[in-house]
């Protein structure tokens, strides 16, 4: 379809119209992986128990095992129709890499036969030089492999004409450093939970095993596909670099939770018939708060299985989409004016019988234990705010932080009301009272009482306690889940640590009240991170800046805090990330983030040069024709004009030469910017110089640009516009 008109009459056509038979979930949940039940329906017993050793960190199996289980898995993938297997793995670039092999080897002169070694499951070596090492492998080995990540399942993804079997892994250096986002996370899972054992050691005798699990909840655009072609700014950069507000956006707020449309609801419904395939346990699904805007959000899993599998889903919705004629969109900015799509990870700790160590329990001042972890935490986010901020550091994301729809760059912590009275008591050493009005009275008596959520809510704060988790809602809907994770595990690693040396050196068999005072001192040295306030208020930005909280808004300066004395120390001690590793995502990260703003002005030059002067030219040409008329008549004494027709005209015609003036005038700037920053090699001062000096031009060139689209005839704007792209649907 070549212009907007054209998409507009072709919607109604474009939603399937058919009711299709559902099938009960649990008939076909988990069909295409390779889970645990078949690998031991399929190899012997004693190699699928050596497999579990290996996977709960025993020695990794013999070749021969490997051998049977490669076996296994691949007989079951060629029944399920797969031609090609491959190690699927998460870069830096925050997406997922695959590279296909066959099945197949030489059987004979002109025969083949299917087969799949264990060496072939374990390891591969896909060279992908080109992706970013950040120069983890510049010097003379320059290798790079993936390697089998037993911890979570393998799986088949299927295309219309075409199935291959996808094998969770990672992807190292010779010298074995991480090149991806998920040896990182595995390692720090390592840290925390060997941390979290040790701290409760101190409260029970009996040996509990940890680990840390994750539910992200994962919002998300949908637009027409037609609108999509028609955007070369959504295409390349994900984000509308120009467009005029609609004049409904989100004021009503009549969108949030409201009733999805039909055409969503079918995408949604087939987006999860995939995901329940590849078991991903999505739960909750619902219309989010700007105008197209929705959300997914899962059951909650252990945090490296919920990282592959948000990555997964991120990859269904975009496929999915297309298959409804839709493009979903995963930029945390995608329209200027309403809302961006963020990812709330929610955290906590599971003991080996699955029961949640975050949860307070019904007397939380009683649950000593849940107190000690929750102060583990907050020193943690207290000490290295500076890291949780970078990690959720990208260009996307920069439109969000701090706009007053997503939780500032400062970060704090929310614990509600109760909590923070017990928190508050400790560091003051009052003694915790109990709270007697736990229940909320519904005063209508067929509905039940509720019982008080332990946590008032509070939407702003970064950091938040809800309920029996942590919830981190500064993440980005496009981010990859793996290094936020990673970073909140390794922090609190440190945390748990830090308390368990204090209480260790306090003695054995300790009382509530000295375990009380270890807990005193690290709160009164850690209080400063707690806020229960408004977080988008200009006032906690001043009241923080008081307390000396960073408040890092830019994303260049942000990522800074990788390549910290402190930041190294920590990792280096807890052998999540080495220097080297570290310096490797500093400046990976930091060219991702130039090379984004590079693209988005040159796209942004093209756009206006190309199709949006040429548009003012041949309205701002009509205008002055009818000026040239209006003149005329004029003089006509015969025609009685209003006294100021002409002036009138004179004006509109003034205004538009002058957006076009002023267009042109930033768009050479760019331009001029452009040639200046190709000739910068180093990565913070073209960082500096795009964040300071050249973006700020983005902005005038789309003040006019817009103020041109609502002043233009529409039947001249070639653009989709704000209006049609979030309400055509
Ligand atoms: P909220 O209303 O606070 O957003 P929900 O119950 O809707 O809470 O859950 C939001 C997300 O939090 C879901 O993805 C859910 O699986 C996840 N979640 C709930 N409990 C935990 C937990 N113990 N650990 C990790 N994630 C959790
Ligand atoms: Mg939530």
């Amino acid at each position: 379809m070549s212009n907007r008109r054209e998409v507009a009459a072709h919607i109604d056509k474009s939603r399937p119209g058919h009711v299709r038979e559902v099938e009960r979930v649990s008939t076909y949940y988990g069909s295409n992986t390779f889970s645990e039940d078949k690998m031991r329906k399929r190899v012997p017993e004693k190699v699928f128990t050596a497999f579990k050793e290996w996977q709960n960190g025993g020695e990794q199996i013999c070749s021969a095992f490997a051998d049977q289980i490669a076996q296994a898995m691949m007989e079951w993938a060629l029944e399920k129709g797969a031609t090609s297997y491959t190690h699927w793995f998460q870069p830096m670039t925050g997406l997922t890499a695959e590279k296909h092999d066959s099945f197949i080897s030489r059987n004979g002169k002109a025969q083949v036969i299917e087969q799949f070694s264990g060496k072939n499951l374990i390891l591969s070596e896909p060279d992908a030089s080109s992706l970013p090492s950040g120069g983890l492998r510049t010097t003379f080995e320059a290798r790079g492999y993936t390697a089998w990540d037993p911890s979570s399942p393998a799986f088949i993804r299927e295309v219309e004409f075409g199935k291959t079997l996808c094998i969770p892994s990672i992807f190292v250096s010779y010298n074995g450093e991480a090149l991806d986002k998920k040896l990182p996370l595995l390692r720090s899972e390592k840290a925390v939970t060997q941390a979290a054992e040790r701290l409760l050691r101190i409260f029970s005798k009996d040996d509990v095993s940890v680990k840390t699990t994750c539910g992200a909840e994962q919002e998300f655009f949908l637009i027409d596909e037609g609108y999509y072609r028609l955007r070369p700014d959504l295409q390349l950069t994900g984000r509308t670099l120009l467009g005029a507000p609609s004049a409904k956006g989100q004021q009503l707020e009549d969108q949030y939770f409201g009733s999805i449309k039909d055409r969503v609801l079918n995408f949604m419904n087939d987006v999860e018939k995939e995901a329940y395939k590849l078991g991903i346990p999505i739960t909750t699904r619902h219309n989010e708060v700007a105008p197209s805007q929705f959300e997914f959000a899962p059951i909650f899993e252990d945090s490296a299985l919920a990282a592959d599998h948000n990555q997964l889903l991120m990859d269904i919705l975009k496929k999915i989409a297309r298959k409804h004629r839709l493009v979903c969109l995963l930029h945390e900015k995608p329209f200027a004016g309403v809302n961006g799509s963020g990812k709330h990870i929610n955290w906590s700790l599971a003991d080996s019988r699955g029961g949640n160590l975050l949860n307070p329990g019904s007397t939380p001042h009683d649950n000593i234990q849940f107190l000690t972890l929750l102060t583990g935490i907050i020193s943690a986010v207290y000490t290295h705010g500076d890291i949780l901020r970078a990690s959720v550091a990208s260009a996307g994301n920069t439109h969000r932080l701090g706009a007053n729809e997503a939780p500032p760059a400062i970060m704090s912590i929310f614990l509600g009301s109760q909590l923070s009275n017990i928190v508050d008591a400790i560091v003051n050493g009052r003694p915790v009272g109990a709270d007697d009005d736990n229940r909320m009275s519904t005063g209508i008596s067929f509905i039940p009482d509720i019982e008080r959520d332990q946590t008032d809510r509070n939407r702003t704060s970064p950091f938040a306690f809800t309920g029996a988790k942590f919830e981190f809602r500064a993440v980005g809907s496009e981010m990859n889940i793996s290094t936020p994770l990673m970073v909140i595990n390794t922090i609190v690693a440190e945390g748990f640590d830090a308390l368990s040396d204090a209480l260790e050196a306090a003695g054995e068999n300790l009382s509530v009240t000295a375990i009380t005072a270890v807990l005193q001192k690290f709160l009164q040295e850690s209080k400063d991170i707690l806020f229960e306030g408004d977080n988008y208020s200009r006032e906690w930005e001043e009241e923080a800046a008081r307390r000396n909280l960073p408040n890092v808004v830019s994303t260049a300066k942000a990522l800074e805090a990788y390549i910290s004395k402190k930041t190294i120390s920590l990792f280096e001690r807890y052998e999540v990330l080495n220097s080297s590793e570290l310096h490797a995502r500093y400046m990976i990260w930091l060219e991702l983030y130039n090379n984004l703003l590079v693209i988005e002005a040159e796209t942004l030059e093209e756009l206006v040069q190309t199709e949006v002067l040429p548009t003012a030219y041949k309205f701002q040409r009509e205008v002055g024709e009818s000026l040239r008329v209006l003149r005329d008549m004029d003089q006509d004494d015969s025609i009685p004009l209003p006294i100021h027709a002409v002036e009138d005209r004179i004006e509109m015609f003034a205004h538009i030469t002058e957006d076009i003036y002023i267009v042109r005038k930033h768009i050479h700037k760019l331009r001029d910017m452009l040639k200046i920053i190709s000739k910068k090699s180093d990565q913070a001062e073209r960082a500096d110089y795009l964040t300071n000096d050249l973006t700020p031009h983005f902005e005038h060139i789309r003040k006019h640009v817009d103020h041109l689209e609502s002043t233009i005839a529409d039947d001249l704007w070639e653009l989709p516009k704000y209006r049609e792209m979030l309400f055509n649907l």
